[in-house]
């Protein structure tokens, strides 16, 4: 047997033979002879009616897609082909002589190029700007479409990474999982696997070693991808994973291990939408409100009366429930347009979270604090608020933010995502009620890896030994002053790694609300003593793969 290892984006297990995505157009820019003047205009027409035409096939997609997310992404990448700033530079070429294809390619790589220097996000877009640029190309040379092939019997779907537009036509019926030699945890494909449930591995090195109808054992949960694989262990993994499946369809809540320890499930949302979507949902509640995602498209900052609306509207979706609410964490790749930013070499490592308050318009945490107890006492929900405030790094801010939110009448917390506050956790915890273990961020900062970059998702692991030492800093801090410390990464919403951070001292998990019950299944399988040993095994461990295997066989049994 040869076994590859990626990073497992969506848990389950398929065995289907490997069926690789047609392959794109590979056509350079040069490979076109320059237009004489006298046909520039038409070679302008035909450019427009190609862009035209690759715009209507987005939105036609985004009509067949019953998912709101991936109608979205396809939604936005439709809106992206016809940017001013690209269409601006393609047409210039082709005034002076360059052939439409000529004039796409290049518009589009020096387009891409731009966005890999701002990073981040960004460049996490340059998989949507090569799918528009292939896919107009295809067009003016009239080839045939690329993409998912059609199968009409189950298989393993192979590829470098997919565009949006082809992994919102992934059929889970056909396609049992989906294996990606490059992309991330974050790209539009994990998202789109995730929604669609299909098991789903990213950054696989060696992929291209598998060839065309090879028979492959994919394992989500784990990250590998295996050939020659003994049969009876096949036939176990399959027979485990269908036992794992149904239990999480029929998981009902609430959250609690085997021997009734209670773990509070909580969703993180973004908007009085997705509250009120949580709510429908097994979730106990709210443990993460990202605010500044409510205020991404928000020229001005909303009055106290506008954002108390807001808040009250995301308190009242869980009336007995507990919400976190974070104050805005404006900033690196979540830009809110109010908030007035300078120009920053390192956004990530700069002025965001509580940071904020050096920025113009003065005042916006105390206006933002003054709405949520207005939001809550509107809302007529029950109990008091919990407020936290992010990107925290010093006891002085945690100590300065505790005062504002208790003046206001609510529960003072901080996020824990800066290495600071673990190392020194118990000075903070002193200043406050509750921490929030913020695993993106904590990875992020404890790796000295940008959590967005395709080529460091191995380093932001969450299951680095590195963080899980930080994070158990934080947790021991303060179940020994019995305060209580959620989690609110995505680290809370890995079934697995669920049980270690109980196991370290961790009383909620909060996380999209679609991945509750995989992790609350999870949770009822085990028992208190096995997450706390799990925890110590992570914890011992030196490498991320390592602490993980420790843990899955005191969680799971041994597995080979
Ligand atoms: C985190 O850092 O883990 C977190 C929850 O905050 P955000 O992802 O919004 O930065
Ligand atoms: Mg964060």
């Amino acid at each position: 047997m040869t076994q590859l290892t990626g990073t497992g984006v969506v848990a389950g297990v398929a065995y289907a033979p490997a069926r690789w995505a047609a392959a794109r157009p590979e056509i350079k820019a040069s490979a076109f002879a320059p237009v004489p003047e006298a046909n520039r205009a038409a070679e302008l027409e035909r450019f427009e009616a190609a862009v035209a035409a690759v715009e209507q096939g987005y939105l036609e997609r985004a009509q067949r897609v019953a998912e709101p997310d991936t109608k979205k992404v396809l939604e936005a990448t439709a809106g992206l082909v016809k940017d001013r700033g690209l269409m601006r530079m393609a047409r210039k070429e082709i005034a002076a002589g360059t052939a439409a294809e000529g004039a796409m390619i290049d518009s589009i790589d020096s387009f891409i190029q731009t966005m890999q220097k701002l990073g981040g996000l960004m460049a996490e877009r340059a998989t949507d700007l090569r799918d528009i640029r292939d896919r107009v190309v295809g067009v003016l040379m009239d080839l045939p479409e690329f993409g998912i092939p059609e199968s009409d019997t189950p298989i393993v779907l192979l590829t470098t990474d997919l565009s949006p537009a082809d992994a919102a036509m992934l059929d889970p019926a056909t396609v049992q999982a989906l294996v990606l030699s490059e992309g991330g945890p974050t790209s539009h494909t994990s998202i789109v696997a995730r929604q669609r449930g299909i098991p789903c591995v990213v950054a696989v090195p060696g992929l291209a070693t598998i060839s065309e109808d090879e028979v492959v054992l994919v394992d989500g949960g784990r990250g590998t991808v295996s050939t020659e694989a003994d049969p009876s262990s096949v036939e176990r993994l399959i027979a485990e994973d269908r036992t794992r499946r149904d239990a999480v369809r029929t998981w009902q809540g609430p959250g609690r291990t085997a021997d009734g320890y209670q773990v509070a499930l909580l969703a993180n949302v973004q908007s009085v939408a997705t509250a009120q979507e949580a709510a429908q949902t097994q979730a106990e509640g709210v443990g993460l409100f990202r605010t500044e995602l409510a205020f991404s498209e928000t020229a001005t900052e909303p009055s106290v009366t506008d954002q108390a609306k807001l808040y009250a509207g995301v308190f009242a979706a869980f009336p007995e429930g507990k919400v976190v609410v974070r104050t805005l964490d404006a900033g690196s790749d979540k830009p809110v347009p109010f908030v007035l930013h300078e120009k920053e070499d390192n956004p990530s490592l700069g002025v965001r979270g509580i940071r904020l308050q050096s920025l113009k318009p003065e005042g916006m945490l105390d206006r933002q604090l003054d709405a949520i107890a207005q939001g809550r006492k509107d809302s007529g929900a029950e109990g008091r608020a919990w407020v936290m405030a992010p990107m925290i790094a010093t006891v002085d801010e945690a100590r300065e933010f505790a005062a504002k939110v208790r003046s206001r009448g609510m529960i003072p917390g901080i996020m824990v995502e800066v290495p600071a506050v673990c190392v020194l956790a118990d000075e903070f915890i002193a200043e406050v009620e509750f921490m929030s273990v913020g695993t993106n961020d904590l990875t992020q900062y404890t790796m000295a890896a940008d959590r967005l970059s395709p080529s460091l998702v191995s380093l932001n692991d969450p299951w680095q030994p590195a963080v899980l030492r930080m994070l158990s800093l934080a947790a021991t801090a303060c179940t020994k002053t019995r305060k209580t410390i959620g989690v609110c990464g995505e680290a809370a919403s890995d079934p697995l790694l669920g049980c270690v951070l109980v196991g370290l001292g961790i009383s909620y998990l909060s996380m999209a609300d679609k991945a509750i019950p995989g992790v609350g299944s999870m949770l009822g399988s085990v028992t208190l003593a096995q997450c706390q040993a799990a925890a110590q095994a992570a914890l011992a461990a030196t490498d991320p793969q390592g602490a993980r295997h420790a843990a899955e066989s005191i969680l799971r049994g041994d597995r080979d």
